[in-house]
C-alpha cells in the first residue's frame, strides 16, 4: 500500500461518516499555521509577504488544538511559516495526536535534526545506542551531539519532543535539485540539509514525506531526477502541486528581485504541459494523492474545486475562501462553510468562475475533489491507485548523488556568484538569480565553494542592491 492501512482507514471513515450524515461540506485536511515567521524566504512564498504585518503574532496552543476539534480534519498539516520555530511545537503535535489525528509537519528541513537530537537525548537508553552509533559514523551527528544524547540531564530527558510514530510525517520542502532549491528558498546549503535530515530521520524511524511546488521554471527532467534520489533515500511519499501566483508574492518579485511574476508563475496551460509525465511518475513513485488529480494535472479530465475541504487556521483566524487566497477571516469553521458564496470560486468545465482562480491547479483546491469523488469509476481508481503495490525504491548509486548536489557543493552557488560580482571577479553579472541558462561563472573564478552559504536575506539584498547599481554605472560609463 502506497499510505499505511491504519491512516487510510480513518480517513475512510471520516469520509463514510460525513456522507451518512449528509454534510456536504466536511474539512479533510486542516492547513494549520500557528505563526507566519520563518527563517527563510523563499521566492515564491506568499506566506511571509501576506502577513508580514503579524510575523511576530502566534496563534496560542489550546486555540491551535480547538480549531482542530472543530473543523475535526483527520488530517492536520502543520504548517507556517516554519513550524519547527513555534515554540510549543512538540505540545502542539502531542496534543493533536491525542485528538487522534494524523500529523503532517510541513518543514524546510533546516531545524529537523535539532529537532531529532533532543527526542533522542530525551528517549536515549541501550535500545537507541545502535542508531546513535550509525547517526555518528554516518556524520548526521557530530561526537559532541552524541555526547550531549548520552549524557542528557533531567530537563532535556523530561522534555516533550517529536518521536516517530506512524501517525506523523516529517514533511520537507524540496523543489528541486540542489542549485534550483537553494536558489528558490534564497539560501545556499538548505539542500544539504534537508537531506542530512531525511537520512537522520529515516534512521530513526521517522515517516518522510517531501512536498514540492511546480514554477515556469521548473524542468520536468529535473523534477524526475529529483523524485529517483529523493526515493533512493527511502522517502515513504510526495505531494507535488503547481505554484499559485499569490498577489503578496508577485508584488515582492516586481519590488524585491525586479522581475516579471509572468516569467515564474504558471498559466493552466503551462501547468499541464509540465504534469503532462505524472501519471508515470505517480507508478514509478509513491505519489500521496489520488490518480484523478493527477488526470486532472496532466490535463485530462476538469474537477470542481473543493478548497472547503482544505481549510487553513492562523493568527488572524479562519482564512477563506482557500490555502492560496485571501478574502477574509472568519471566527469558526462553520462560518467558513455557511458564509463563503463557494459558486463564485473555482472552475466549471475548467472556465475560471473567479479570475483569482484562473490559473490556480492547486492541490489545496482540487486534491480532495479527487478524493471525495463519487464516481464508481473515480472510486475503483483511487482504490486500485492506495491498495496496489508501493513502487520499490530507486536504486541509489554514486551517479545519483553527484547529479543531486549540483549546486554549492560544485562551486555553483548563486549567492557566490553574487558575491564575485560584487568583488569585481565577475564581469558582466547582472544578477544573483541567474539561472541555469546562464554562464557558470562562479565556477571559473572559483569564487564559490559553500563558504557563502550564510544567504540571510538582508545579506543578500545588499548583495543585489550593489550588483545592481554597478550595472548601471557600468551602463552609463558604456
Ligand atoms: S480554484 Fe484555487 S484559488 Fe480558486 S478557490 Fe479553489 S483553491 Fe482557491
Amino acid at each position: 500500500m502506497r499510505f499505511p492501512l491504519a491512516l487510510t482507514l480513518q480517513i475512510a471513515k471520516h469520509i463514510t461518516r460525513n456522507r451518512l450524515q449528509g454534510n456536504a461540506r466536511f474539512a479533510m485536511v486542516l492547513q494549520l499555521e500557528p505563526l507566519h515567521t520563518c527563517n527563510l524566504t523563499c521566492t515564491g512564498c506568499g506566506r511571509i509577504r501576506e502577513y508580514s504585518t503579524s510575523l511576530k503574532d502566534l496563534v496560542p496552543l489550546e486555540q491551535c488544538l480547538a480549531a482542530a476539534a472543530e473543523c475535526d480534519a483527520p488530517m492536520v498539516s502543520i504548517c507556517g511559516g516554519e513550524p519547527l520555530i513555534y515554540p510549543k511545537i512538540e505540545e502542539l503535535v502531542a496534543g493533536l495526536r491525542e485528538q487522534g489525528r494524523i500529523i503532517y509537519i510541513c518543514t524546510n528541513g533546516v531545524f529537523m535534526r535539532k529537532k531529532m537530537r533532543e527526542y533522542l537525548a530525551s528517549a536515549y537508553g541501550p535500545a537507541l545506542e545502535p542508531q546513535v552509533v550509525q547517526l555518528l559514523s554516518e556524520g548526521l551527528i557530530t561526537d559532541k551531539e552524541a555526547a550531549q544524547i548520552r549524557n542528557a540531564d533531567p530537563a532535556a530527558r523530561s522534555k516533550v519532543t517529536i518521536k516517530p510514530t506512524k501517525w506523523m510525517y516529517w514533511n520537507v520542502h524540496v523543489d528541486g535539485l540542489e542549485y534550483t532549491h537553494d536558489l528558490i528558498v534564497e539560501r545556499e546549503g538548505v539542500f544539504k540539509e534537508c537531506v542530512l535530515a531525511i537520512r537522520m530521520a529515516k534512521i530513526l524511524g521517522y515517516q518522510v514525506a517531501t512536498n514540492t511546488t511546480v514554477y515556469k521554471e521548473t524542468d520536468p527532467a529535473e523534477l524526475e531526477q529529483m523524485f529517483q534520489f529523493l526515493s533512493a533515500l527511502h522517502v515513504d511519499g510526495h505531494t507535488i502541486s503547481p505554484g499559485y501566483d499569490y498577489d503578496a508574492a508577485k508584488k515582492d518579485m516586481v519590488k524585491r528581485l525586479g522581475r516579471d511574476p509572468k516569467d515564474f508563475f504558471l498559466t493552466r496551460d503551462l501547468v499541464r504541459e509540465k504534469f503532462k509525465d505524472i501519471q508515470r511518475w505517480g507508478e514509478q513513485f509513491t505519489l500521496f494523492g489520488t490518480p484523478v488529480y493527477l488526470e486532472f494535472l496532466a490535463g485530462k479530465r476538469e474537477l470542481p474545486c473543493s478548497a472547503w475541504a482544505i481549510p487553513t487556521y492562523n493568527v488572524r483566524g479562519w482564512k477563506a475562501p482557500c490555502y492560496v487566497m485571501t478574502e477574509g477571516h472568519y471566527g469558526s469553521y462553520q462560518e467558513v462553510l455557511t458564509k463563503v458564496q463557494w459558486e463564485r470560486y473555482g472552475t466549471k468545465d475548467g472556465v475560471a468562475l473567479n479570475p483569482k482562480c484562473e490559473n490556480c491547479m492547486m492541490h489545496s483546491g482540487y486534491e480532495p475533489s479527487g478524493a471525495l469523488s463519487t464516481s464508481l469509476r473515480d472510486t475503483w481508481v483511487n482504490m486500485r491507485f492506495n491498495f496496489g503495490s508501493r513502487p520499490k525504491p530507486y536504486p541509489a548509486s554514486p551517479e545519483l548523488t553527484r547529479s543531486a548536489y549540483n549546486g554549492v557543493t560544485v562551486g555553483k552557488g548563486h549567492l557566490a556568484e553574487a558575491k564575485a560580482a560584487v568583488n569585481r571577479e565577475l564581469a558582466g553579472a547582472k544578477s544573483a538569480y541567474q539561472r541555469h541558462d546562464e554562464p557558470d561563472h562562479a565556477h571559473e573564478t572559483g569564487a564559490s565553494n559553500g563558504s557563502c552559504g550564510n544567504g540571510s536575506s538582508p545579506e543578500r539584498d545588499a548583495l543585489l542592491a550593489k550588483v545592481k547599481e554597478r550595472g548601471t554605472v557600468e551602463a552609463k560609463a558604456d
